[in-house]
């Protein structure tokens, strides 16, 4: 089983904080559009001939797209790829977007979970973020998807906003987990180098939160949650509603990546196409996708995509995969993190802490093997 992923790159204004790959251009979608079906050509015998068990739609700002846009994409996969007639396919959705109209008509196409950034149901939050919705229309598109019989919906919430009080992310938690959302992805407002809440940090514009509320925040959002599985470091589902597309990057399984800045992951080999969506297009046009490549190193991203997960990372599959040496190494490593109570080796298992969880990357780092 693998998965694809269709990377839409075009967003109406850009998040202050976000440093993912898109652009305002949208005269360009159609020949985006044509690039991607192309690439999905050439690029068919990628997976290998495995069945697709998952397609996920993300962006930049897929509903951005009209459902006939989204009509050629999708027949373009089902006729190149064998999907699984269980197949989990996302589309991912800004709550502007969402309108009645925009999800009534995304109902004849084989999208069964949306993903929606609605990151906060406070105003001065989504002003901060410099967010094109406001709470109102995320209310409404949430609505909007369930009443159109989409019962398979993830949110994503972000905290640690300056500004943003323990009761207000409180607030935030209390009306996700009261809709019942199947699914929600919390992540911490991070300032990336490139961002223009970056550049307003820096000129003291805004304030990052300090650690302690940060820490309070994070125990909040993993108390309050009643119900939920904590799966994953940023993720929580309801019962049987975990994202089976994020679950395959975990488990190590295959997955094309179409569009502009899309990744893939073959078992052999890694390769991420080119960030600009000229290239991009050119490179297709001349039936050479422009991408760089390379080996992987599975026991790191094995450790990092492990114990990210609430199963942790396997003990014993690291010394029958990578050699008793590496079982030493990573015990070893471990027992400095395991006396201060980030890292729990239960059984077969290493896994984070609440604690752990909080300070992941230098736990992860601090268990790579630089020689491999
Ligand atoms: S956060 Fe989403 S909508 Fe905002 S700029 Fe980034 S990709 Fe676009």
């Amino acid at each position: 089983m693998s998965g694809i992923y269709i990377h839409v790159p075009f967003c109406v204004v850009r998040c202050l904080y976000c440093d993912f790959y898109s652009t305002a251009l949208p005269h360009l979608k159609d020949a985006w559009l044509r690039a991607a079906i192309r690439e999905m050509e050439l690029r068919r015998d990628y997976l290998g001939g495995d069945t697709v068990a998952t397609i996920y739609i993300g962006g930049g700002t897929p509903s951005q797209l009209s459902a006939a846009d989204l009509e050629r994409l999708f027949s373009a996969v089902y006729r190149l790829f064998p999907v699984d007639s269980d197949a989990e396919i996302t589309l991912e959705a800004n709550p502007d977007d969402m309108t009645a109209a925009y999800v009534g008509s995304l109902r004849s196409l084989p999208i069964n979970r949306i993903s929606m950034g609605v990151q906060s149901f406070d105003e001065a939050d989504l002003h901060l973020l410099g967010r094109r919705h406001n709470s109102r229309r995320a209310r409404q598109a949430i609505g909007d998807c369930i009443r159109s019989g989409y019962d398979n919906i993830s949110i994503d919430l972000i905290y640690g906003i300056p500004g943003q009080s323990l009761q207000g992310w409180e607030a935030n938690l209390k009306e996700a987990a009261g809709l019942r959302i199947p699914h929600i992805s919390a992540y911490h407002l991070t300032y990336e180098e490139g961002t223009r809440l970056h550049s307003m940090l820096e000129a003291g514009q805004v304030q990052a939160v300090d650690e302690d509320d940060s820490a309070d925040m994070f125990d909040l959002l993993v108390d309050s949650l009643d119900g939920y599985e904590h799966y994953e470091i940023s993720n929580f589902a309801l019962p049987g509603r975990i994202s089976r597309h994020n679950s395959s990057y975990w488990e190590e399984k295959k997955y094309l990546g179409i569009g502009p800045s899309a990744h893939s992951y073959n078992i052999e080999t890694r390769s991420w196409n080119v960030a600009s969506l000229s290239d991009y297009i050119e490179g297709i046009n001349r039936g050479k996708p422009i991408l760089e490549t390379e080996r992987p190193h599975y026991y790191n991203e094995y450790v990092m995509t492990a114990l990210r997960t609430s199963r942790g990372i396997e003990v014993s599959r690291i010394a029958a995969r990578f050699g008793e040496d590496t079982l030493s190494f990573i015990l070893r490593q471990s027992e400095s993190f395991i006396a201060a109570g980030m890292l729990e080796h239960k059984a077969d298992r290493l896994v984070l802490t609440r604690k752990g969880i909080f300070v992941s990357d230098a736990v992860i780092r601090a268990l790579f093997r630089e020689d491999f």
